[in-house]
């Protein structure tokens, strides 16, 4: 295997890379939402949703958010409840809260206007280097470099250097990306910097995989040192962990209500979200789920078991929900939707087709197996 050690000087040709790497952009790139944008205010949602989020993800929610705050003004004036729910489903809501503190600075302070480079841009609440330098060149053109972990591992396989997460080994790869970005707008192209980080960013995406890269159609293929023969880091080892939750449901005149906990303001895991009320595993022995799905938080695969307690026949289960009554809630179903669900919950309603109909019918206990996903 070709591998370089940290002191090599390893040159890449950063006017044949540029080339190449954006030519097979321009055939190849994905069809998204926040490609060709002209206005940054969208280019700033999209960036924060992409941080750690799949671009599956960030495409069913990126629409939706920007139907409800069109502008940094509709976003600012929002309630912050209002910015959770529309984020429900993509977690790391401490980015939501972010982006809205951010969107009432920019409003107060800034006159509406958002700033146009990366180190004005972070300033704001929710900005840090990698963010900021993408929306400065996408949105408007700053020759700056975006490193993401798709950057890092392009640059790291091209140039044949080890993976060091030391000071060091993240100086290199900023370097050789910062050779890399174009420094001047090109005759056929007004944003070459963006579109450059753009490339790169995709080349990782989509060609030089974390596992298996496609190297055979990769546009540098001639100048990578390591072409495929390169270290796969070791994944962190995933846990498991049973996870069992309550649905309570009951009738509101034609009406459907379901309860809901929410959690404390001071959790330091999503706070002021709504989840479904747990259940300690004791208290589920022998019962029927009428849902078991698997959810993958990072490190952790969580087991989920979802109980049904229906009105006066079964209280025995929700005298068993070891959150204090104040922070339970029922809630009409149809508000569900405009409600800060945490993910799972969302997921656990959806799928018991909850979210959405007025009455919803359960299967019958014992007989009636859960659906098992
Ligand atoms: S040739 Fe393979 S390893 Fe090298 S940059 Fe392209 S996809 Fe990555």
């Amino acid at each position: 295997m070709l591998q370089h050690t940290a002191a090599e000087a390893v040159e890449l040709d950063a006017a044949l890379l540029r080339r190449r790497l954006i030519g097979w952009y321009r055939n190849h790139a994905r069809e998204l939402p926040w490609r060709g944008v002209s206005d940054p205010y969208r280019t700033w949602v999209s960036e924060v949703m992409l941080q750690q989020t799949r671009v599956a993800a960030v495409i069913d929610h990126y629409e939706d958010f920007l139907r409800r705050f069109p502008t940094v003004l509709a976003l600012a004036l929002a309630p912050e409840a209002d910015v959770l729910a529309s984020w429900s489903g993509l977690g790391y809501y401490r980015r939501a809260r972010m982006l809205h503190k951010a969107a009432q600075f920019v409003t107060s302070e800034l006159g509406g206007v958002l700033p146009k480079t990366s180190v004005e841009l972070r300033t704001l609440p929710g900005i840090g280097e990698y963010t900021s330098a993408a929306i400065a060149s996408i949105a408007f053109g700053e020759s700056v470099a975006v490193v993401d972990g798709n950057v890092e591992r392009v640059l790291l396989r091209l140039t044949g250097r080890p993976e060091l997460s030391t000071a060091a080994g993240r100086a290199f790869v900023q370097g050789q990306a910062d050779a890399l970005v174009p420094k001047r707008r090109m005759k056929d192209n007004l944003n070459a910097a963006g579109d450059h980080n753009q490339a790169m960013m995709e080349l990782g995406a989509t060609i030089c995989l974390p596992r298996a890269p496609l190297c055979l159609d990769c546009p540098l293929h001639a100048m990578c040192r390591t072409r495929g023969e390169h270290v796969t880091p070791v994944r962190a080892a995933q846990r498991s962990r049973p996870a069992s939750y309550l649905l309570s449901l009951r009738k509101r005149g034609t009406l459907t209500e379901v309860l809901m906990k929410l959690r404390p303001a001071e959790s330091s895991l999503m706070p002021g979200m709504y989840e479904l009320p747990p259940l300690p595993e004791d208290a589920v022995q022998g019962r029927e789920p009428v849902l078991r799905l698997r959810h993958a938080i990072t490190n952790t695969n969580y087991y989920v078991q979802v109980y049904a307690s229906r009105g006066t026949q079964d209280r025995g289960l929700r005298r068993a929900v070891p959150a204090a009554k104040a922070d339970l809630d029922w809630i009409l179903t149809k508000r569900l939707n405009a409600l800060p669900l945490t993910g799972l919950a969302r997921k656990i309603l959806q799928r018991l087709d909850v979210m959405r109909v007025q009455l919803p019918v359960l299967p019958a206990e014992p007989t009636t197996r859960g659906r098992s996903v």
